[in-house]
């Protein structure tokens, strides 16, 4: 049966003119080598997208429409460039875009960071964690430091709260079958420290990587992410969609074209999609499982009986107290609403 989540958001899916979501490459660089990534495997070469790139995004994105989620992620962590990523979401929202978005690790959210972070005009920070333990962190996000993220993002919550406003900051959980026992401890003890907690599926990165999230293919919707995103690697080069990482199914770049113009130029895999003939995609369609892993669940203060199915279908009685490593008492939300959505996210 196709996933309620998945039916509402291929509701919203049609043909568009500009992206909804744009997503940046910053920096290729990572600092972690995270076991649900393409990043440790990535052949293309790694680099900073330069400020005259970014403002001739930004500049076209205010003209056309500011509304476009502008996100800082995609294959590599934008901490690794602090001073850049706090100057360029200053320029976006010098120029008037309203949905500036930044997805770290952590790691390199340090207080002298988080500060200028806070008062950037950034709209949403989220932070990939997916673990509450030390050694499920540690599986997870490989050269990762548990204590570190934690300490650093607690510091961030505290730091909004003094400023009494400030983006949202929302806590990130990839299901997968190493962490899921540890989802209900995890959302408990950020949800009691004012994070909004994220639980999404894993990506296939374009059929790379196994992912748990299954559905039968006679139920196959479009591909949320080629509807809805574009992407923007930091050397200006626009792959075809988030599954295509390496920049191999499409020629494109934002240094020499338009957004507006890459993304006419898209539009016939789009109408494949939209039109439902799956088997004319490019191969790596065939293989890939993102248009299934769209669906990300968002969980805040006095919400969490919205992870009760999600737990439930994993048979999951058993979680770690907050703050210990000694097995507690169960989990026990109540029953998750009918109707909880959420937009495709990364
Ligand atoms: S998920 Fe993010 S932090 Fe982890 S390796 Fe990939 S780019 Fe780096
Ligand atoms: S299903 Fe196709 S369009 Fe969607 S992310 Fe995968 S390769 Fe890209």
């Amino acid at each position: 049966m196709l996933d309620p989540q998945l039916k509402r958001i291929a509701r919203t899916l049609g043909p568009s003119d500009f992206p909804r979501k744009l997503a940046l490459e910053l920096c290729a660089d990572c600092n972690l080598a995270c076991s649900m990534c393409h990043h440790p495997e990535m052949r293309r070469p790694k680099g900073v997208m330069p400020f005259p790139l970014w403002k001739k995004l930004a500049d076209e994105v205010a003209r056309v429409d500011p509304d476009t989620e502008i996100w800082f992620s995609f294959c590599g962590e934008p901490l690794m460039e602090p001073d850049l990523l706090v100057a360029y979401l200053r320029y976006g929202a010098s120029v008037g875009l309203r949905s500036l978005n930044v997805n770290s690790n952590g790691q390199l959210l340090v207080p002298e960071v988080a500060g200028p972070l806070l008062e950037s005009g950034v709209g949403t920070v989220v932070i990939g964690i997916d673990g509450f333990s030390a050694p499920v962190y540690a599986s997870v996000r490989v050269n990762g430091d548990r204590d570190t993220v934690y300490r650093n993002v607690e510091h961030l919550l505290e730091q909004r709260r003094e400023l009494a406003t400030g983006p949202e900051i929302q806590v990130q959980f990839i299901e997968m079958d190493e962490n899921e026992h540890e989802m209900g401890a995890f959302a408990r003890y950020w949800l009691e420290r004012g994070a909004t907690v994220k639980v999404r599926n894993k990506l296939s990165w374009g059929g790379r990587l196994d992912t748990p999230a299954h559905q039968e293919k006679e139920e196959r919707i479009p591909c949320p992410w080629a509807l809805t995103m574009m992407h923007v690697f930091w050397d200006g080069r626009v792959p075809r969609c988030s599954g295509d990482v390496e920049g191999e199914d499409f020629q494109a770049n934002a240094w020499h074209s338009n957004l507006t113009d890459i993304w006419a130029h898209l539009a016939p895999y789009r109408q494949l999609h939209l039109d439902r003939r799956f088997d004319e995609l490019p191969d790596r369609c065939q293989q890939c499982r993102d248009w299934m892993s769209g669906a990300a669940e968002r969980v805040r203060e006095g919400q969490l009986d919205r992870l009760e199915r999600r737990l439930r279908k994993r048979s999951l009685p058993m979680v770690y107290a907050p703050g210990t490593t000694a097995l507690a008492k169960p989990f026990n939300p109540l029953p998750f609403p009918e109707g909880a959505s959420s937009p495709p996210a990364l």
